[in-house]
């Protein structure tokens, strides 16, 4: 790290020994985990067009395609781990430091790494609704479902992994078997926010409330280009409440931060829990 990235985590050290942090965190936390930041609120683990809530409803092949390429990009982020990001947030809330996460991203590795109080505001991938009886699922036994639904399928996946900018071709996914609900045969979806949809209102309360009662928002790993996330930034502003972002490249929180480290989080987040491990409030 350079001196001034020190200085600037020796400050937020004193910060978060403040106590009442709350993490809002994006898809730069887990890059370091092999996901890739697809950017912004979907459901897609491929780098194509996002899928909107109105194709994946009303459009039959859209909805068979989508589940084809997140069927694959599941093996992704299912076998995903938590870094010694999400590690350096756990151990600080662990500590007292952190009141409250509210994350953008939809891959569960916050609680992986023994976080609690997450709020989910996208969702989990590891979830599965059902959009007639509401009835949830683990993505994990879809997934089965799904591989024994399309026994030919692997032989495609083999092909994507073996050049990382391949897309299955048309069709393939036309070929891709959706399986529906168990338990009344209706449509399943993961469980996440897609674009067109709206993030459930009792979540967002939930994050406004974390927001409110914080001395510090500490953003991580995202460039809050998504009104989603940046309106926590934008009520912590309002309400008086200090405001620290990390993360690599430029963010559109910057104007509102009062620190700003752009650094790689993997680095900055471990020095940052060893820095900040004197008494924090009991
Ligand atoms: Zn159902």
């Amino acid at each position: 790290m350079d001196l001034q990235v020190v200085e600037q985590v020796a400050e937020l050290g004193a910060w978060i020994a403040d106590g009442d942090v709350v993490v809002l965190s994006g898809a730069g936390l887990s890059t370091d985990s092999g996901i890739p930041d697809y950017r912004g609120p979907s459901g897609s683990a491929r780098r194509s067009t996002p899928m909107t809530y109105q194709a994946f409803t009303r459009d039959p092949i859209a909805r068979r395609r989508y589940w084809a390429r997140s069927h694959l990009g599941w093996r992704t982020i299912g076998e995903a781990h938590p870094n010694d990001g999400h590690r350096a947030v756990a151990a600080l809330q662990d500590r007292g430091a952190i009141n409250g996460i509210i994350t953008q991203n939809v891959d569960g590795l916050h609680q992986a790494a023994g976080a609690g109080d997450v709020v989910e505001l996208h969702g989990n991938l590891a979830r599965i609704i059902c959009l007639d009886c509401g009835d949830l699922t683990a993505r994990e036994a879809l997934a089965a479902r799904l591989d024994e639904a399309n026994p030919a399928f692997d032989a495609a996946a083999v092909a994507i992994n073996a050049d990382g900018d391949a897309e299955l071709d048309d069709t393939d996914l036309d070929q891709f078997t959706v399986v529906d609900c168990l338990s009344c045969g209706g449509m399943l979806k993961p469980d996440v926010v897609y674009f067109g949809e709206t993030v459930p209102p009792e979540r967002v309360a939930r994050s406004f409330a974390l927001v409110g009662n914080a001395r510090t928002l500490l953003v991580l790993g995202s460039s809050l280009t998504v009104m989603s996330g940046r309106r926590f930034v934008l009520r912590a502003v309002k309400d008086g409440i200090r405001v620290a972002i990390v993360n690599r490249g430029v963010t559109r929180g910057e104007p509102y931060a009062g620190l700003h480290i752009d650094a790689p989080l993997g680095i900055v987040l471990p020095h940052l829990a060893k820095v900040s491990s004197g008494p924090v409030r009991i």
